[in-house]
């Protein structure tokens, strides 16, 4: 009991930057599997923040929805064979949902 699941076949967690948070608590009702409640104290703004309980599944969404850019996500698909479990990927900011950006590559460089 208490551990709370999702239907996505995907684990996850977010780190939570408060100090920038300005509590619009859009973040709150946007989060499906309902794991983020505001906290009670205020961060340095004077803002009441996002708490994460445990059941994220990585999915983002308050990721996309925050203004102020105070989360970062971690997924790590529930792989049988990745029997670490440990290193998840981390889901891109701004760019995509999930994949890295390849590095640019010296292919591009040109010489005169
Ligand atoms: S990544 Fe998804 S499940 Fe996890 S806290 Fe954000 S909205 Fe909720
Ligand atoms: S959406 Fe962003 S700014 Fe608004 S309460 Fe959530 S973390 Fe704070």
């Amino acid at each position: 009991m208490g551990d709370v699941r999702s239907g996505l076949d995907m684990s996850g967690t977010v780190t939570i930057d408060v100090d920038v948070c300005k509590g619009c608590e859009l973040c709150i009702g946007a989060c499906p599997p309902r794991v983020l409640t505001m906290s009670e104290p205020v961060n340095r703004l004077g803002y009441r923040y996002p708490e994460l309980a445990s059941g994220c599944t990585g999915c983002a969404a308050c990721q996309l929805i925050c203004p102020d850019f105070v989360f970062e996500v971690f997924r790590s698909p529930r792989d049988p064979s990745n029997k670490s479990g440990a290193e998840g990927a981390r889901a891109s900011s701004r760019s995509d949902s999930g994949a890295w950006p390849e590095r640019p590559g010296p292919q591009g460089q040109e010489r005169k």
